[in-house]
């Protein structure tokens, strides 16, 4: 029998980018934390045979050009999360407009590849935000989250749970962008990615993963490359940011990755649905 895909997909940022590392009161002094992240990434990919998509800053292709080089070469598709990882409820119209346009532009003349999808920071979007992708360039969206409302976090907004094109998503969007949900645990409407895996640990994804396989849904996950590496202490981030990162995180990516699915990038799920 053919292996259901998933999607392991990466938001490609290192912790100096966090809101909860930008809103911390102390600070480290360490640059670029969470690209060894990327290389561990790489490999683990490797070692599983799997293609995924990275969603990448924009601002980190500028100062590392070869890293967005190597992760096209081994296969994956390369997708923006902005140029500088701003939320984008938190800027005006025409911000928005310049971190679409130019992250794709940057990513793009990075790589020489097309750029066509994209990932908000914190799932963070705005009313105008598929017209804006729309003339910006871009072919389909990940940054809905059908989760319950969960107070803190995010979620209540949306339902649709598989890809559909994005008027299908929000009213009044635009119908040329796919819009390409996160999972979401079927019933509970708890996110089964992100923090929910270092929290609730890989038997409560794999078994969420294979009820939407069941549904005929392709289960898109995603992990940062951050959540792999030993974070240095700083004040005043939230305990939970560090919660079984490293060493545990490495190794239930390594069981994910290694269970009955067969991992693609997000671009193959617009090309077949
Ligand atoms: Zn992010």
């Amino acid at each position: 029998m053919d292996r259901p895909n998933a999607v392991l997909s990466v938001d490609m940022e290192w912790f100096s980018h966090i809101p909860a590392y930008r809103n911390a009161r102390g600070s480290m002094t360490e640059n670029d934390v969470g690209r060894s992240g990327v290389e561990l990434l790489l490999e683990l990919f490797g070692n599983a045979d799997a293609t995924s998509t990275f969603f990448v800053v924009a601002k980190i292709a500028e100062r590392h050009p070869e890293l967005l080089s190597r992760i096209l070469e081994s296969g994956h598709e390369i997708g923006s999360h902005t140029y500088d990882h701003v939320h984008l409820t938190e800027v005006d119209e025409n911000d928005r407009h310049e971190q679409l346009q130019a992250s794709r532009e940057t990513l793009e003349d990075a790589t020489g590849a097309s750029v066509t999808g994209f990932r908000a920071p914190s799932f963070d979007i705005a009313e105008d935000h598929f017209e804006t992708l729309d003339v910006t360039g871009y072919d389909y969206d990940s940054s809905i989250v059908p989760c319950r409302s969960i107070p803190g976090w995010y979620g209540g907004t949306h339902t649709v749970q598989r890809p559909v094109p994005a008027d299908q998503a929000v009213d009044g969007a635009s119908s040329s962008i796919t819009e390409l949900p996160v999972a979401v645990m079927p019933g509970l409407r708890l996110p089964l990615t992100g923090t929910w895996l270092r929290f609730f640990g890989v038997r409560y994804v794999l078994w969420g993963m294979r009820l939407l396989s069941h549904r005929g849904i392709t289960p898109i996950l995603y992990v940062h490359p951050w959540e792999l590496v030993d974070l240095p202490a700083v004040d005043g981030v939230p305990r939970r940011v560090y919660w079984r990162t490293g060493a545990w995180m490495r190794r239930a990516i390594t069981r994910i990755l290694n269970s009955r699915f067969a991992f693609v990038p997000m671009r193959s799920l617009t090309e077949t649905d």
